[in-house]
């Protein structure tokens, strides 16, 4: 079962492939017969237009401190203490 759903997936891929190499080859020589088709064509249209200026309108980020970290030591206390689980503790020297 898993090698069927394997070679299905080696199919598909390279269906795949072989879709986008033949849609790239055949989109960089297709011609067109008048000019008039040419114009209507989203392929050429986008293949003579002007390379797009990066425009942006974000805001550029302002830093500022909106409040002050008060740190306060935590200290950990335990739940058990060694003696109750009925374990020696170590020994004393
Ligand atoms: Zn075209």
């Amino acid at each position: 079962m898993q090698e069927r759903v394997g070679s299905v997936i080696r199919w598909a891929a390279w269906l795949c492939l072989s879709m986008m190499l033949w849609t790239a080859a055949v989109e960089s020589t297709h011609n067109h017969p008048s000019q008039t088709e040419s114009t209507s064509c989203s392929i050429c249209v986008v293949a003579h237009s002007t390379a797009p200026t990066a425009s942006s309108n974000h805001v550029r980020p302002v830093f500022a401190a909106i409040g002050l970290l008060q740190e306060e030591e935590v200290v950990a206390k335990p739940r058990l203490d060694v003696f109750d689980f009925g374990i020696r503790g170590p020994p004393t020297v």
